[in-house]
């Protein structure tokens, strides 16, 4: 039963458009009503008509820990207690940018910003600003915010300028974003060719917005030379992959060192949080060193900022986590791989680190394109049927999921068995 939930998501279709303020919540790619959540504890979710839910969302990748992890919890209280926001320098902003710098290599210089989207932003106009050009790459599929240089898609593999996606998106700012496939050296050289004004190329190393696709070594690699070949920047979005994937993120999984890599979710352990990190020479183009400009009232805040670092502190203090929940993460996909096998459902799966995909198809996609092939009909059933059975997927097959460290092997015990009965249904 989830009348409570029906009903709230008819009041808030009222007073907010779609009744959510972030598309995907509204379960559109799989139908159904949202649930509305009352609370969260360590890996489980209470809804407000009191069904409980084994959550593989994780608010989309930012709690490591789980919900309300008890040392998360009493530094954010401690910390709140004392003020919310001053819109002046703090300790903590110093003690959290000293964290990921000495987590990941490469990096001197951190900014914090409130979002996802306002990292990327920033990263993508410091690199143009250091470079001095202005085209973009990216690759379609990948995921970078709602900015409007970066909402733009490609009915085609071919490289090509990018269209906006979105009204209220000009043409005039997309035609800088060159698109090009994920996984296609090819087109990223036809790219560069194109154009000598790309000021950098950004991706999702381990792409986790359309579903979990990683890009190849080699793609990487190619990435990396034709960058340095043609004075472009290379920005690896990490606001998903970054301390999900490995400690060091999609850095600890590929050996190929990006020029600025753009942090967001895991940092904030689900305050709202971003940040943009690169070497001292990169980031002394910011102002007020530089004249890059960029800012933000309520950037480094305090509260968001001691969430972000009793988050770090914990993961740096016990790296062996990311073993255990790369395990539980091959543990939960491998059974049910195993289980769609057995009935007959050709099931693609794949994790990195916490991070987990599953793909209702024959063969493992590697782009956009090939994703756009599986079989939606079929998730959607799966999402609403394991839903009923207690467990909370990502309600898109374009979207990764999580294993949190909270979660035990007999809540993944559970889902599979429950997975059994219900691949049968489908
Ligand atoms: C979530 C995400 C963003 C956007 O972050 P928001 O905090 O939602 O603005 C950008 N890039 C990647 C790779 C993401 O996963």
């Amino acid at each position: 039963m989830i009348i409570n939930s029906i009903n709230a998501y008819e009041e808030a279709q009222k007073v907010i458009p779609g009744g959510v303020d972030s598309p995907v919540r509204a379960f559109k790619g799989v139908g159904g009503t949202p649930i509305f959540i009352d609370k969260g504890e360590g890996a489980y979710l209470f809804d407000i008509d009191g069904n409980k839910y084994v959550d593989f969302v994780q608010s989309w990748g930012p709690l490591i820990f789980g919900h309300a992890d008890k040392d998360i919890e009493e530094a954010v209280i401690q910390t709140a207690k004392k003020g919310l926001s001053f819109g002046a320098p703090t300790l903590l902003e110093t003690k959290l940018a000293s964290l990921i710098v000495d987590m990941f290599d490469g990096i001197d210089k951190v900014r914090f910003v409130s979002s996802g989207t306002e990292a990327v932003m920033s990263a993508i106009r410091l690199a143009r600003g250091v470079t001095n050009r202005n085209d973009i790459v990216k690759f379609i599929g990948c995921y970078h915010g709602h900015s409007d240089s970066l909402l733009v898609s490609a009915g085609s593999g071919l490289a090509t300028f990018g269209t906006p996606s979105s009204p209220g998106v000009p043409a005039d700012l997309t035609k800088h974003t060159l698109l090009c496939e994920y996984n296609n050296i090819e087109n990223l050289r036809r790219c560069f060719s194109d154009s000598n004004d790309i000021a950098c190329v950004i991706i999702e190393p381990i792409a986790g917005n359309m579903g979990l696709v990683p890009a190849s070594i080699e793609f990487l690699t190619e990435i990396r030379r034709l960058c340095d070949e043609n004075g472009a920047l290379l920005i690896f979005d990490e606001v998903m992959s970054g301390f999900r994937a490995s400690i060091k993120g999609a850095c600890g999984v590929v050996d190929i060192k990006p020029d600025i890599i753009t942090f967001g979710k895991v940092i904030g352990a689900g305050m709202p949080v971003g940040a943009f990190a690169a070497s001292k020479e990169i980031m002394s183009h910011l102002s007020p060193e530089g004249p890059v400009y960029q800012a933000g009232t309520l950037s480094g805040n305090p509260v968001a900022m001691a969430a972000g670092i009793a988050s770090l502190e914990k993961l740096q203090a016990n790296p062996s986590i990311y073993e255990t929940l790369g395990k539980k993460a091959k543990y939960l996909v491998g059974g049910l791989k195993t289980e769609a096998q057995k009935a007959g459902i050709p099931l693609q799966t794949d994790t990195r680190g916490s991070m987990f995909g599953f793909f209702f198809c024959e063969y493992m996609p590697t782009n956009f394109a090939e994703v756009g092939k599986c079989d939606f009909a079929r998730f959607a059933k799966f999402h609403q049927e394991m839903l009923k059975e207690g467990y909370y997927f990502a309600c898109s097959q374009y979207e990764a999921g999580f294993i949190c460290d909270a979660i035990t092997y007999e809540d993944i015990d559970g889902c599979i068995e429950a997975a059994r009965r219900v691949f049968s249904k489908l």
